[in-house]
């Protein structure tokens, strides 16, 4: 017998899973709405000109090597990366108040600064919103820190509760540390204005709460790559403390190349020195150095500016065909009179829609019009196009209906 032989079967990703079961479905007419990945019109993914031009440009360079990196990866694309982030004129990257660390994507980033947190700071618990991206509960209790939510998500209203998220920080213990989604938050799409963000910083400062920003979706969400950053500046801009963890995944369509950054603004050059050696201690033992290709390609595009330019223009159009889609969804189920109101699919950001759908629903129109999504009916709209919009609209119909 197997000394393994009492490990029992585990359950699927939820939201990985979906597309396991999108792919055993034999139906010409299936649409995968589950993954939060770009396509195309045409359904299929997308590797940016940019991107290929860059790779062009790393196998002609016969001077590159495949040494290893240094445990926080490549200097120059960590300096890129924070500046990307905190803006060209940030003056704490200049006055070298900002530890950066090359990741293995977001979820790297994430991972390897709440380790930091477990091992450095007095503070253990951290708020996520209810309801947050699903992996990041496990992420943070991987870590050792422990998980408790702040009301985010209002379903009656299908936008911010705002009363409750400043209600529940206002209670948090002094010190807690609040992941907040820079953007696009997945899987609602509700952002809190700029107005009310600026109450959230004021109440977070007040009470000491130590800010975790979690930009996956930098210039997705509006097409600009300032403006989605504009909450990250705003706390940093008041000289306090700040994590940020930036994933290169969607933006820049790397996905499985796994590059993104953690960092770590602090209030004094001395500080961020001392918490960049101690983040090479937290990294060594879990993966020694970074991958090399990725990181090298986000360096090439965002340290020449022709390049650069290139991206933004490339980076506005994913943007823009998404808010397209959901103003077609939005459309298709108007003309159709679907009952209820459907606004929040326009008014929400990003790459996901919150349809309000319940996990029967989600169950219904699987079956019937195989269409695959997470139970909590999250749909992405980059999973989309003209051609399917019809479809997804007649299923969300018969499903309400
Ligand atoms: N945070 C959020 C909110 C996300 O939606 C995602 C990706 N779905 C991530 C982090 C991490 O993604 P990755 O590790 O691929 O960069």
């Amino acid at each position: 017998d197997s000394v393994f032989a009492s490990i029992v079967q585990a359950p699927e990703d939820p939201i990985l899973g979906v597309t396991v079961a999108y792919n055993k479905d034999p139906s010409p007419n299936k649409l995968n709405l589950g993954v939060g990945a770009y396509r195309t019109e045409e359904g299929k993914p997308l590797v940016l000109n940019v991107v290929r031009k860059a790779e062009q440009l790393l196998v002609n360079d016969q001077s590159r090597v495949k040494e290893y990196l240094p445990i926080l990866g490549l200097a120059e694309f960590n300096k890129l990366s924070a500046k990307l982030i905190l803006g060209d004129d940030s003056p704490a990257i200049q006055e070298n108040r900002v530890a950066t660390a090359q990741c293995l994507s977001g979820t790297g980033s994430l991972r390897v600064g709440a380790e930091f947190l477990a091992k450095h700071y007095h503070q253990r618990t951290i708020y996520i919103p209810q309801p947050s991206w699903g992996n990041h509960v496990k992420v943070f209790t991987m870590a050792g820190l422990s998980v408790k939510n702040y009301r985010y998500y209002d379903p009656t209203t299908r936008g911010l509760n705002f009363q409750g998220l400043l209600e529940d920080l206002g209670a948090a213990p002094a010190g807690a540390i609040v992941l907040l989604h820079a953007c696009a938050h997945n899987p609602t799409g509700v952002d809190p204005t700029v107005e009310q963000w600026e109450q959230i910083r004021q109440s977070m400062r007040s009470k000491g709460l130590l800010p975790f920003f979690d930009s996956a979706y930098q210039g997705f969400a509006s097409g600009s790559l300032d403006a989605d950053a504009q909450p990250v500046r705003m706390f940093v801009a008041d000289g306090g403390e700040c994590f940020i963890a930036q994933s290169y995944a969607k933006n820049m369509g790397l996905y499985g190349e796994r590059v993104g950054a953690l960092s770590i603004v602090c209030k004094a050059a001395d500080v961020a020195s001392r918490v960049e050696s101690q983040l090479k201690l937290v990294i060594r033992p879990m993966y020694s150095n970074p991958p090399i290709h990725g990181a090298s390609i986000a360096m090439t595009i965002l340290k020449n500016s022709d390049m650069y330019n290139e991206w933004k223009i490339e980076l506005k159009a994913m943007a823009d065909r998404i808010i397209s889609m959901r103003k077609q969804l939005f459309d298709a189920l108007s003309a159709k009179g679907t009952p209820g109101d459907w606004s929040h699919i326009i008014k929400q950001i990003g790459m996901f829609t919150f349809t309000g759908l319940d996990s029967d629903q989600v169950a219904f129109m699987t079956k019937e019009y195989h269409i695959y999504m997470t139970s909590d009916g999250r749909i992405s709209m980059a999973g989309l196009s003209s051609k399917t919009v019809p479809h997804l609209a007649d299923a969300i119909h018969a499903a309400v209906t």
